[in-house]
């Protein structure tokens, strides 16, 4: 169960990282747009979770996905650690694309700029609510 959330929704045979030439930083990919520290490579996997498109000066490599979790769930307690299969993805692979940088189409998550949105918009809403009733009190003062 606890190796099934590290995975996430893209619980395919094999994980997807970015190495960057550049900064030495990896990149596990998602389906939205993640970039290496320095910014020079990125990527992202399309719908389907396994096909996956990136750019820059990256070194596609892969994780196991059993070979990963079967060594997670068995994290020694000591010793020298637990191996697990990882490859380098060929420069040529139909599955995991690269492309130029001026070809690549960012996708981006704005779920959380909608919450926020909304958010504010209940709290314009609110102040208004109070503003109308500040006004209606003092209306009813007048009257007094
Ligand atoms: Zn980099």
């Amino acid at each position: 169960m606890v190796t099934k959330l590290i995975i996430g929704a893209n619980n395919k045979t094999q994980m997807k990282l970015l190495f960057c030439n550049t900064c030495g930083d990896i990149v596990k990919l998602g389906k939205t747009t993640r970039t290496c520290q320095c910014g020079s490579c990125g990527g992202h996997y399309r719908e389907d979770g396994v096909n996956a498109i990136y750019y820059g000066p990256a070194i596609p490599i892969g994780f196991h996905n059993s070979s990963f979790t079967e060594a997670i769930s068995n994290q020694p307690e000591y010793g020298s650690g637990l191996d697990y299969k990882a490859f380098v993805i060929p420069k040529v692979c139909p599955t995991m694309v690269h492309i130029d940088f001026s070809d690549y189409v960012a996708v981006h998550d704005y779920t959380d700029g909608f919450v926020v949105e909304e958010m504010y918009d209940d709290m314009m809403e609110e102040a208004e609510l109070q503003k109308k009733k500040i006004k209606l009190k003092n209306v009813f003062k007048d009257e007094e």
